[in-house]
């Protein structure tokens, strides 16, 4: 068999050359220990967790080496394309402060000279690699009904690679030239098929910097290097681009580790340089006590909308994924509380290797601690803006009372241990409810209302009162007068002889002003709300 003959029959028009692209991609220019890294998302659905926990590490062992993270979006699905998903992806990455260095806008600008950065504006790069295949004899065209596509796609699509097609089970490899122009002919698609001379009882080898060296059976299935519709499927496009565009550490998800001997393969037929992978593991969720995958339809929090709807602050999903990264996180934090988490070095080998779980409640702890750094006034503007996003009716109110709003925010605030309770900016107004509106209900037993209302009417006394001390000063005499404990040591060893402690005296005060239990600090609430609308309170209560 004539194989150039048979590369010219099969891609007529492809004049593109291998030598001409490569000329195009020259190695990169790259200082000691720099590491090159992507992002590559297909963009088949919106960003979850699990993308954001990918690029993460992706674009962290880029920066802590000094080296370049760029974005690709492999978008040679057509059929599964989400309209919209590439610049979502864009807008998260940029949300989040993980922006690649080397990107591509749809239909715009171009940041980097590796591009094009859309596989499908890469395909004649692919088709060139291909044909060379071919004219070496290294590659042949199926007319397979299953290489059409739909068979072989599907199962891809659900192992995220084709089995089931082994060499020599393929007629196609034996066709005779004859044959093949006669399929031509008769308008019969194909779809080109790399050789496989892998042999299952022999082992691959290749390094991955989580795993260490790993050995595998051989590759020995004739995969498809081009579909019928002349986009290559992920392996191929995989070892072109990532060749090409210098990347030096490929990390991606370990649902790819069984399909990285075909790719090694591919990678040798072509006389490209092995990679460097970090294959990290994926994310799973607790449920109750145990630990499953996650569902993309079952777990919301797994939507990177979620938490921009629910207003968490992007510096605390990047600490809580940080935090799955790499557990050595947390200690480097508690000792320095204050350092922005890109502070943090860690070494691409010390990235978790077991599934990370993802537990909303260690999420909402390291939130509250990010928003309880944060100054009243920055919170006042994230929540303004969260609010221009996701809770329009609130913009108006926010704009015209930023100054009370900031005070609502500062209490227990910008002090050396601020209190710890937002973890979203979505729970605000309701948090801080009593701020913005009288109690609609109030936390006391039916038994202990008389006794409140006592208080209150001696408490009328005091409010006039501007400083903290002087005010607590009084309500501790108050309490004294009234028959309660004021040495919190007597009441232990003799409770029958009073009606409660002072607390129990602040605790009714703060059920009648803000209709809870528990709150921040009273006196400033008290100070906030003024003393009109306290006495208001006072009287609704009574
Ligand atoms: N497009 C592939 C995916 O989204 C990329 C895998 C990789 O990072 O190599 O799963
Ligand atoms: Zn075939």
């Amino acid at each position: 068999m004539d194989n150039k003959k048979l590369a010219e029959l099969l891609f007529p028009d492809n004049k593109l050359t291998v030598e001409e692209i490569e000329k195009k991609y020259p190695k990169r220019n790259l200082t000691e220990g720099a590491q090159v890294t992507r992002f590559a998302p297909s963009p088949t659905g919106f960003m979850h967790l699990g993308n954001f926990f990918q690029a993460f590490i992706s674009a962290t062992v880029a920066r802590m080496s000094g080296g370049v993270f760029y974005l690709r979006n492999e978008d040679t699905d057509k059929k599964r394309e989400v309209a919209g998903a590439c610049s979502y992806i864009m807008n998260v990455l940029f949300d989040y402060g993980i922006m690649p260095q080397e990107y591509e806008l749809k239909g715009g600008e171009i940041v980097g000279e590796y591009g094009p950065y859309y596989q499908s504006e890469r395909t004649e790069i692919y088709k060139a690699y291909v044909k060379k295949l071919v004219a070496e004899g290294k590659a042949f065209p199926c007319f397979c009904e299953k290489s059409e596509g739909i068979e072989e796609i599907k199962q891809q699509r659900e192992k995220k690679f084709a089995t089931g097609y082994v060499s020599e089970h393929d007629a196609c490899r034996n066709l005779s030239m004859e044959q093949i122009e006669q399929n031509l002919k008769a308008g019969k698609k194909f779809a080109i098929r790399l050789k496989s001379n892998g042999n299952p009882k022999e082992k691959v080898e290749f390094y991955d910097i989580l795993k260490g060296t790993i050995k595998m059976e051989q590759n020995s299935k004739d995969v498809v290097i081009l579909k019928s519709d002349f986009l290559p499927p992920y392996h191929f496009a995989h070892a072109v681009d990532d060749t090409l565009m210098g990347t030096t550490v490929v990390v991606r998800g370990e649902e790819w580790l069984p399909s990285t001997p075909a790719h090694i393969e591919i990678f040798e037929a072509l006389g490209f340089e092995k990679m460097t992978y970090l294959h990290n593991p994926l994310i799973c969720i607790k449920d109750g006590e145990k630990k499953r995958k996650v569902s993309k339809r079952k777990d919301k929090e797994l939507a990177m909308s979620f938490y921009a709807q629910e207003g968490y602050p992007t510096d605390a999903v990047c600490e809580y994924v940080m935090n799955l990264v790499n557990s050595g996180f947390e200690i480097w934090r508690n000792k320095n509380p204050m350092l922005p988490y890109t502070e943090y070095h860690f070494e691409p080998l010390n990235v978790t290797a077991n599934s990370p779980v993802l537990d909303m409640n260690k999420m909402n702890d390291i939130s509250k601690d990010v928003i309880s750094k944060y100054t009243a006034q920055q919170c006042f503007e994230y929540l303004l803006s969260w609010a221009k996003n996701f809770s329009l009716e609130n913009v108006e109110y926010l704009e015209r009372e930023r100054e009370y709003v900031t005070k609502v925010l500062n209490i227990d605030r910008e002090k050396p241990k601020p209190r710890k309770d937002i973890f979203k900016w979505s729970m605000f107004f309701d948090l801080f409810d009593y701020m913005f509106g009288k109690p609609g209900h109030y936390e006391i037993e039916e038994e202990e209302t008389d006794a409140c209302k006592e208080v209150l009417s001696a408490y009328e006394k005091f409010l006039d009162i501007s400083s903290k001390d002087e005010w607590f000063a009084k309500i501790k005499e108050m309490a004294g007068t009234l028959g309660y404990a004021t040495d919190n040591a007597a009441f232990k060893k003799n409770p029958e002889n009073f009606k409660g402690n002072v607390a129990k005296v602040c605790e009714f005060l703060r059920v009648a002003i803000t209709g809870r239990k528990n709150s921040p600090d009273l006196f400033e609430i008290i100070s906030l709300l003024g003393k009109d609308e306290v006495v208001e309170r006072l009287k609704d209560f009574s």
